[in-house]
Parts: C-alpha cells; sequence; structure tokens
C-alpha cells in the first residue's frame, strides 16, 4: 500500500492542509493519507497551543467525509516532544511492505535542518515537499547533504534510493496563525475551515479572546 503520513500541528487544521492532501494523494496515487497531530511539536513549544483533545477532534471533524484521509493519534499517546522520525520508524515497523511519503510544506521543508536526526528522514522515508504561498522558497536540499542526491525532473533521488518529490498544489495562503488571529479578534474563520470545525472553534470558544492557550 502507498501511504502519506502528514504530520503538523494541526492548530486548528484548515482547508489549506485538506486541499494539499487530497491534491497530494492523487499525484502521488496514494491509498491513504495519515493525519498526525503533534503532541508537542519541537519548534513552537507552549505558543498558542490548543490542547490535543481539541486539535484532534477537529482534524476528525475535517477528515471523516474523505474515505482515504485517517488520524493517527500515535503522537499524542507518545507525549513529550513529537519527533517525525520516531512517527516513521513506527509506520514503517508496523506495516513494513508499505511504500510511505512523509508529506511536508516547503516552509517546513526550508528548515527541515534543524529537526531532530533530519539526516537520516532522507534515507528511511520518501518526502512529497508540497508547494505553498508565498512560494519564496527554492527546492532547496539541506547544504551538508547536497552531495548525496542525484537530480531528477521531479525532485531528488537520495542515495538510499528514497525519494524527494516536489509537488506544487492549488496555492492556498491560508495559514492556523491566521486563523487564530481572526479568531482572536473577532473576525469570521468561515471558508477557512470546514463548517464542522467552525463548529467546534466557535462553539466552544478556542482561540477566542478570553481563552489561555498555553
Ligand atoms: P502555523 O501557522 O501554526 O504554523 P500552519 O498553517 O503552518 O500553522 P501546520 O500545522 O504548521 O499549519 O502545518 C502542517 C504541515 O502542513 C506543514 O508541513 C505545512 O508546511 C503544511 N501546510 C500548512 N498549510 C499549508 C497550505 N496552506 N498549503 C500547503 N501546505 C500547507
Ligand atoms: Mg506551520
Amino acid at each position: 500500500m502507498r501511504a502519506g503520513l502528514f504530520g503538523g500541528t494541526f492548530n486548528p487544521i484548515h482547508l489549506g492542509h485538506l486541499r494539499a492532501a487530497e491534491e497530494i494523494s492523487e499525484a502521488l496515487d496514494l491509498e491513504r493519507m495519515v493525519f498526525i497531530p503533534a503532541n508537542i511539536p519541537p519548534h513552537k513549544e507552549g505558543h498558542e497551543l490548543a490542547a490535543p483533545p481539541v486539535r484532534e477532534r477537529c482534524v476528525l471533524a475535517a477528515i471523516s467525509e474523505n474515505p482515504r484521509f485517517e488520524l493517527s493519534r500515535v503522537e499524542l499517546e507518545r507525549g513529550g516532544p513529537s519527533y517525525s522520525i520516531d512517527t516513521i520508524k513506527r509506520f514503517i515497523k508496523e506495516h513494513p511492505g508499505d511504500e510511505f511519503w512523509f508529506v511536508v510544506g516547503e516552509d517546513a521543508f526550508s528548515e527541515i535542518d534543524s529537526w531532530y536526526k533530519y539526516k537520516e528522514l532522507f534515507s528511511l522515508v520518501n518526502i512529497a515537499v508540497m508547494s505553498r504561498p508565498p512560494g519564496i522558497r527554492a527546492h532547496l536540499l539541506p547544504r551538508a547533504l547536497e552531495g548525496e542526491f542525484l537530480a531528477e525532473e521531479w525532485g531528488y533521488v537520495h542515495s538510499s534510493g528514497k525519494a524527494v518529490r516536489f509537488v506544487s498544489v492549488t496555492p492556498l495562503d491560508i495559514s492556523s496563525t491566521a486563523i487564530r488571529e481572526a479568531i482572536r479578534e473577532g473576525r469570521s474563520i468561515r471558508y477557512l475551515v470546514p463548517e464542522t470545525v467552525r463548529e467546534i472553534l466557535e462553539k466552544e470558544g478556542h482561540f477566542g479572546p478570553g481563552e489561555l492557550n498555553d
């Protein structure tokens, strides 16, 4: 089986994530796309972070209509900071015959050399890098690893045989940061998130002016 592993803070999940996941699934012919909310994202500790059950419920509400999308609680259940390498190893161990694609936006990919054990990532799993506005980031590999890749039209092949593939998706300039800001300022988030997610956030008052989010 070909599966995508889509990690993120999902604080909250939005239509930018969902549309990108749909297009990546189509482009790479993935049968499953696994959304994996981070427990504590190593790069964003304590920054307006909604509680894991809230972020998890929003992901579930957002993906429920799509039979190929699923949620994994592996990072939430592991607790502590969430390192992608640990998560990927776990999926590979549990489904040794599957072909995995780790899915990241180009903003995240451009900082991948700051991730825990990032060098190992490239020999462990295929990586699909999706475009994201403003799109300023070139398709840059970490400098320290440049010699380990061969360039192809669609991306790079690592000496391990794993791929780094760049996929252009419909540019939707939506971010969780902008959504949190809109809620804080009392502005609408309609059409930035699925209606079911908007209902959860608005009814329960997450990210609102009175809410302590960290
Ligand atoms: P924040 O503003 O809090 O950082 P975010 O919108 O960037 O939130 P994340 O949970 O950080 O959302 O993103 C998870 C993954 O999804 C990252 O790899 C990110 O690059 C990618 N991503 C997020 N939004 C988009 C988008 N609009 N288009 C393409 N990729 C996206
Ligand atoms: Mg982000």
